[in-house]
Order: structure tokens, then sequence, then C-alpha cells
């Protein structure tokens, strides 16, 4: 996998969900990479840090969470941890997997977008009819 034309795609995606939403910013990007997507944490966030600057995700916090690799044998009907090196012989039977149940995802799982009033500041309406809340942090007695 190259973690630069990977960091590249979920700019892409985000910038555009973004326009689409109108937000104003990126607050953080959660991202579920497979154990076996051969992604290099360390890498992907260099290469999130370079292909977000001057885009509406620059600034962002990439949280990569790691997805373990599962494999299947259905003679056996069961799952196992492949693990790292992959293991893909049913510890049952010592069969071939059948299929790869988890592990080669490359997903975005959620975007948090920025809080507008953060970037924007508060507008104070002098129109507003004054009223106040003073609500003490702790109790007065
Ligand atoms: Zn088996």
């Amino acid at each position: 996998m190259h973690e630069m034309s990977l960091a590249v795609a979920v700019v892409d995606q985000v910038e555009a969900a973004a326009t689409s939403r109108g937000a104003v910013g990126v607050s953080s990007i959660e991202l579920d990479v497979g154990e076996l997507a051969g992604v290099v944490a360390d890498a992907l966030a260099f290469c999130f840090e370079l292909a977000c600057a001057g885009t509406v995700v620059e600034g962002a916090e990439l949280i990569t969470r790691t997805v373990p690799g599962t494999a299947r044998c259905a003679p056996c009907a069961e799952d196992w941890a492949v693990g790292m090196p992959p293991r893909l012989l049913c510890p049952g039977c010592g069969g071939a997997a059948d299929e790869l149940v988890s592990g080669r995802e490359l997903r975005i799982r959620e975007v948090r977008w920025a809080d507008p009033e953060v970037r924007e500041g508060r507008r104070a309406d002098p129109e507003a009819p004054r009223e106040e809340h003073r609500h003490p942090i702790t109790e007065e007695n």
C-alpha cells in the first residue's frame, strides 16, 4: 500500500464532504486500517500532514485504529486471528483459509467537524435583550 495515495484519498473525501456540508474545518478523522492492509501508521501520519496542507482538512487530528486480521475456514466453520506475519492455515484442519473476514479495511470511520463558533468567534447582537444567567460552578451555601 502506498501511504501517500491513501492519505490523498482520505483528504479528498473529507474535503468533498466538508464542502457539501459547508464545514469550516475538521477537528479529527478516525480511520479503520486493517492489520493486513500493509499500511505503516507512522508513514500514513506523515503523508497525511503533507496531503492536508492548504486544505480545509489542515490541522485535523488523524486517529488510526488497527482492525485485527481474521480468517475463516468453511469446513470447520472456524474463525481465527491471523496475526502478523499472517497465519493463513486453519488451526483446526490445517487447510487454507477460505476467506479473510477482516484485516484489509481502509475506511474512514468518523469525521469530527470543527466547531464554527471557535473559528468565527461569537457574534454579539447589540439589539438582543440582555439576560444574564449566572450559574456558580460550586454550590454557594
Ligand atoms: Zn479447518
